[in-house]
């Protein structure tokens, strides 16, 4: 079932409709091989840490802000539209995202409507400078924690055998998941903070749904290019 089904419902024949379900299957694929990580490497955030989310503010692609701006006029509208307004649902000053809240355990106020990096964070490899696969804890990671693990691991990066030695497989891998994904990933040029370009994808896919309207005299923009 997808999250923004009405969403989707008052955008058929447009080609934003056919991004957001191309954003969603490639957010399902994610969340699919990162549970096989997970399952099988037991490794996992420590329960309500948050950290990365604090001093930070995603930048993000087009698509991405699309699809975060359907999600929160199907499921948040208020928020959706206060954000209109330059009003965000937290005040944690200019370097924190305004979607974290630091009093709930969850802290993501929008969690089925983040980006990829959010999507990435603490389970996710990387590629090195010649193309290997690598992988690194978490730098926000309890040492405790990380000690007791066995064998025990280190704050440093590991190489892909050393990786499998210790969880017995590989996590998904950030560039990779994301290129092979969603087709824009490959020649989106510039991704866009969140503050900034959020706003006006709520605006565009209002502005989208109304002229999708049959009864509009307009008709239907199917071919309403993908920037606003
Ligand atoms: S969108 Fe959610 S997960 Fe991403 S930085 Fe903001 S609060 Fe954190």
């Amino acid at each position: 079932m997808s999250e923004i089904s009405s969403i989707l419902e008052k955008l058929k024949n447009t080609s934003v409709h056919d991004i957001l379900v191309e954003i969603e299957s490639a957010y399902e694929r994610i969340s699919d091989e990162q549970a096989n990580w997970y399952e099988t490497s037991k490794f996992t955030c420590p329960s309500g840490c948050g950290s990365c989310c604090n001093g930070f503010e995603p930048d993000i692609f087009e698509g991405e802000a699309l699809y975060m701006a359907a999600w929160l006029l199907e499921n948040q509208p208020e928020t959706a539209f206060s954000i209109l307004n330059d009003s965000y649902p937290f005040d944690n000053g200019k370097d924190t995202c305004p979607m974290f809240n630091p009093d709930s355990p969850y802290h993501c106020s929008i969690y089925e409507g983040r980006p990829f990096i959010c999507r990435l964070f603490g389970a996710a490899g990387s590629r090195s400078r010649t193309g290997e696969k690598v992988w690194r804890p978490c730098k926000f990671y309890p040492e405790t924690i990380l000690k007791k693990h066995i064998p025990p691991i280190e704050k440093r990066q590991y190489n892909e055998s050393e990786t499998l030695n210790l969880f017995g497989t590989l996590p998904p891998i950030m560039s990779d998941l994301i290129e092979s994904t969603v087709s824009f990933a490959a020649h989106a040029e510039e991704t866009l903070i969140l503050r900034e370009i959020l706003p006006q994808k709520i605006k565009f896919i209002l502005w989208l749904i109304e002229m999708n309207d049959n009864n509009n005299p307009n008709g239907s923009p199917s071919n309403t290019p993908f920037a606003a």
